[in-house]
């Protein structure tokens, strides 16, 4: 082998481990940008942030290795994504009104659930409007409608329909006309 072609191979070699340096360096700072990138969607943390690209930077792939075993598990969007959908969720559920007992869905104005017998609403005693159980005032007519008031109420409220069909209205009697107010009378 003449010095010229060792000199020559000498020259390659240098080259080559110069591209791969380069290349290394360039895989080390990608790594630090993907992670930059990568942290900054998942959090808004300042030093999160810092700490995740220093972490890159200092120990390369051994560093981004930690850091995929310890970021955030969502990103922001998920996470934005994931709350609107539990809110959907949510409001799909309210607007089934499924019954507590059974979790079948029932309407606005069903007083009780006719597959499992839970009551779910019940008429308000003074406006008739249906209102929630829990509720202690009807929201429509501002009467107290306390379990015990109601309770005794609408046994009452049968009674009185039945009473209004079967005894009938009595005639006005004479005593009424001499009761209304004659201002004409009043002398100044
Ligand atoms: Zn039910
Ligand atoms: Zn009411």
């Amino acid at each position: 082998m003449s010095p010229e072609i060792a000199n020559r191979i000498a020259i390659y070699v240098e080259l080559v481990l110069t591209a791969l340096a380069a290349f290394a360096v360039a895989f080390w700072l990608g790594l630090a940008v993907w992670t930059f990138r990568d942290i900054r969607a998942r959090t808004r943390d300042p030093i999160a942030i810092l700490l995740a690209t220093a972490l890159a930077l200092a120990f390369g792939p051994v560093g981004v290795l930690l850091y995929l075993l310890l970021r955030p598990k969502e990103t922001l969007a998920e996470q934005y994504d994931r709350a609107l959908e539990e809110e959907a969720l949510l409001r799909e559920i309210e607007e089934l009104n499924l019954c507590p007992g059974c979790r079948r869905p029932t309407k606005e104005d069903w007083q009780i659930c006719p597959y499992c017998h839970t009551p779910l609403r019940r008429p308000c005693p003074e406006c008739g409007r249906l209102i929630d159980l829990g509720w202690t005032i009807c929201p429509y007519c501002t009467a107290d409608v306390t379990e015990t008031a109601f309770e005794g109420e609408l046994p009452v409220e049968e009674s009185v329909e039945e009473s209004t069909e079967e005894v009938p209205v009595p005639p006005p009697t004479e005593a009424e006309p001499p009761l209304e107010p004659k201002p004409e009378k009043v002398p100044f």
